[in-house]
């Protein structure tokens, strides 16, 4: 799995994910994609052991109770989506699988085929599942800010390039773009944003509340 992958998350992604700072809807992609990226998980480990070491040499000098508290509950926090201690569902990796687990997946219309089962949703981000028919387009989007999306199966391309399972699109606010899933299999990707999405032709505006996208 691992050797085909070419897109990976971005470093400053890893490392914010390694210190617990990461919204649950992106924690989710980073946790899924290092489940399925030797390169990643490489990575991860790295962050995690230098942090620990930080905070380990944290712990010895004298602190304010506040801090030294806020600083240990953090060490308690569980992270949100753990990357590899779940088992894997059909196509769906450890840690989206635990995100579903007591939902079965419920596909909803947006049109053009494409659909879309929302897993998660806060003030700070949602993270959904889209299902995108063989060689069909996803209507043309942009993003109030950043759409990590990684590609569970099939495969999709856009201006930017071509994506495979395991590989994970980093795309900002300014870009406009048309995936367009692969010939053959239809197209599931995990797609996490910190803001709305904008669909720009087939859902007008004035429908997102209804979509939640
Ligand atoms: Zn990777």
């Amino acid at each position: 799995m691992s050797e085909q992958i070419s897109h990976h998350i971005p470093e400053a992604l890893i490392a914010a994910y390694a210190a617990g700072s990461l919204s649950k809807a992106y924690s989710l992609v980073v946790a899924t994609h290092v489940s399925m990226c030797d390169t990643c998980r490489a990575s991860l480990m790295a962050h995690e052991a230098a942090g620990g070491a930080v905070l380990e040499s944290v712990a010895e000098e004298p602190l304010s109770g506040d801090l030294r508290k806020n600083l240990m509950d953090r060490l308690d926090d569980p992270i949100e989506y753990e990357a590899d201690t779940n088992t894997p569902d059909g196509i769906y990796p450890g840690p989206v699988a635990s995100a579903l687990r007591s939902k079965s997946v419920k596909w909803k219309k947006l049109g053009g085929g494409v659909r879309q089962c929302i897993i998660d949703m806060d003030r700070e981000g949602s993270a959904r599942l889209l299902h995108i028919p063989a060689g069909k387009p996803v209507p043309e989007h942009s993003h109030g800010g950043l759409e990590l999306t990684l590609v569970l199966q099939g495969g999709f391309s856009d201006d930017t390039g071509h994506f495979d399972v395991g590989d994970v699109e980093v795309a900002d606010g300014d870009l406009e773009h048309v995936p367009t899933a692969d010939p053959g299999v239809d197209c599931i990707c995990l797609a996490a944003t910190d803001a709305p999405l904008r669909f720009s032709a087939f859902v007008p505006r004035i429908l997102q509340p209804f979509f939640a996208i």
